[in-house]
């Protein structure tokens, strides 16, 4: 088959969600670049549920998707994908402001060295966020892409959009491979090619901008770490969570600009990482387990963009998830869905201001 209704491009969280939630109503296809969905981005993260993140309006996005996270539809998945771990936003200094509605309290020394054996004297003081989870992000991802499948969807992979060009109503699609197909509408969900595709089917891009991030996996001389608090500074220059009894997850909280590629770590930012985290506690590092690196990408405003371009008929973006893009892919997908089928928005994001996240607001 080579004719379809939707067209997406991305097999990462992005794609899949917003393919299980319309693949029963429409003759959908996701196209994937990589030989498997989620290459990119979505198999690097750091895979935290963390609602504090990402400003106020997509604290609302994550707010929204945590029910289903926590309990989905036993259609879905016979099991949540959360774990509740905690945070600590830890300060030597003022406490951090939350977004409104969040629960938190605020912890003492004395009780953060109980939290976070070993922790240096300097940081006096920390804001627990209660609420702050891990997520099963390949648990998610597959159960997305498993329901695109069961609603019919159809997915290719090792298959790259080269360009396409609009004709008559319909989206004419070439493959790197020199195969076609057709479509009324593309839906970009490019991660961090996002531009690219966009210039590849002749839409002004909306200057998207992929942005390194470190991850290091540690041995440390120290037990009992596997439900460590997820451990932040209020100045966002690291963050780590225990992994196994005696390793942890560490990130330097990097955000380098670079051209979208298959990343990989640089031996300084896993330096910067390592000195950063001798700082806040006095656990000797033993070794360096593995380290990999993805993209995290940013509208100029930072917040996600989810819409049908205004000056370009039929071409949707669904881009800019930067580093929330999989703890709110519930709600974000459900309110895609809506505006791509012109339909009312389900109650998961009934109070969610569509509009804010348009890629009109970037029309001149
Ligand atoms: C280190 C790190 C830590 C993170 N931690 C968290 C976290 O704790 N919590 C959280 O919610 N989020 C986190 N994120 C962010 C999250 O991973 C992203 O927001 C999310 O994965 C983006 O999903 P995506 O589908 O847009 O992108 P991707 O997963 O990158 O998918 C896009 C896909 O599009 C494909 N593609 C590109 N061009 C073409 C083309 N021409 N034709 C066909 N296919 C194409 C690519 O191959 C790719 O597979 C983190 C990200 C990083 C890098």
């Amino acid at each position: 088959m080579t004719d379809f209704d939707i067209i997406i491009v991305g097999g990462g969280i992005a794609g899949a969600s917003l393919g299980a939630e319309i693949g029963d109503r429409r003759r959908s296809l996701i196209i994937e670049a990589e030989e498997q969905c989620g290459f990119h981005s979505t198999g690097r993260s750091a895979a935290f549920f963390l609602e504090s993140y990402g400003g106020p309006e997509v604290a609302k996005l994550t707010a929204a998707s945590r029910q289903f996270l926590d309990a989905p539809p036993s259609v879905f998945s016979e099991h949540g994908f959360l774990r509740t771990r905690g945070d600590l936003h830890i300060t030597p200094g003022e406490l951090p402001e939350l977004p409104a509605g969040i629960e938190s309290r605020i912890v003492e020394r004395e009780e953060l060295e109980r939290l976070v054996p070993g922790i240096r004297p300097q940081w006096r003081r920390a804001l627990f966020e209660p609420g702050c989870a891990d997520i099963d992000v390949a648990g998610l991802h597959s159960a997305y892409l498993r329901q695109f499948r069961r609603r019919g969807g159809k997915i290719r992979t090792s298959a790259r959009l080269r360009s396409a060009l609009r004709i008559n109503d319909r989206w004419n699609v070439q493959l790197e491979d020199g195969s076609n197909l057709i479509a009324s509408i593309l839906v970009n969900a490019a991660g961090a090619w996002a531009d690219t595709v966009a210039t590849a089917c002749s839409v002004e891009p909306l200057a998207i901008a992929p942005k390194r991030r470190t991850m290091v996996q540690l041995r440390v001389r120290r037990s009992g770490l596997r439900d460590l608090p997820l451990v932040d500074d209020a100045d966002g220059t690291f963050y780590f969570k225990g992994e196994g009894d005696r390793t942890i997850w560490l990130s330097p909280h990097d955000e380098i600009p670079t051209d979208p590629c298959d990343a990989a770590p640089e031996e300084v930012d896993i330096a910067i990482a390592i000195d950063r985290f001798e700082r806040v506690v006095d656990w000797p590092v033993e070794r360096v387990e593995r380290s990999w690196a993805g993209l995290r990408s940013f509208a100029p405003d930072r917040l996600p963009v989810y819409g049908f371009d205004p000056a370009a008929p039929g071409f949707f973006w669904c881009v800019g998830q930067g580093g929330f893009g999989i703890q709110t892919s519930p709600a974000a997908a459900r309110m895609a869905a809506a505006l791509l089928l012109d339909e009312e928005p389900d109650s998961m994001v009934a109070a969610i201001d569509a509009p804010v996240f348009s890629p009109a607001r970037f029309a001149i």
